[in-house]
């Protein structure tokens, strides 16, 4: 299976059946975030116990992989401290954005798992802002930010 086949089946997968789909009633951390190129809207709600995350949610709408992004954000993110989320974060954006210039296999996307599937985003660049969305919301969300996070 190739990796865009790879891709777009955990997409379909994932957006039609959304993992933490829901909400955290008094989330210690929630943030909220726009894609207004796409339309996409997310909230994201976060728990921390001893200073990882214990519980984590999200709801909104939008297309099929803003959701399915923010649901395999999810799952990867359940453990993680602070500090480990801001790094996955930039491996994550570096791999769908890197995807853009040429496709480097080589840069470091260490240990994201799963979520390498998502350098098959570069397939469609202008979805790049969709999948990245729920990442740009939980750091907006974690750095206590009120304001609506923009993929701009
Ligand atoms: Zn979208």
């Amino acid at each position: 299976m190739s990796l865009r086949e790879l891709y777009q089946e955990v997409i379909v997968d994932h957006s039609q059946n959304p993992r933490n789909f829901g909400v955290l009633e008094r989330a210690q951390y929630q943030g909220n975030g726009h894609n207004p190129l796409c339309g996409d809207r997310l909230t994201v709600f976060l728990n921390f116990k001893d200073d990882k995350v214990s519980e984590i949610k999200f709801q909104g709408s939008g297309c099929a992989i803003s959701t399915a992004s923010a649901s395999m954000m999810s799952e990867s993110l359940l453990g993680l401290t602070k500090t480990q989320i801001e790094s996955l974060f930039d491996k994550f954006h570096k791999l769908v954005t890197s995807s853009l210039d040429g496709g480097n296999d080589s840069n470091d996307s260490g240990d994201l798992g799963k979520l390498e599937v998502f350098a098959g985003v570069g397939e469609f660049p202008a979805r790049v802002k969709c999948a990245t969305l729920a990442w740009h919301t939980v750091m907006s969300a974690i750095k206590g930010a009120r304001e609506v996070a923009k993929t701009e």
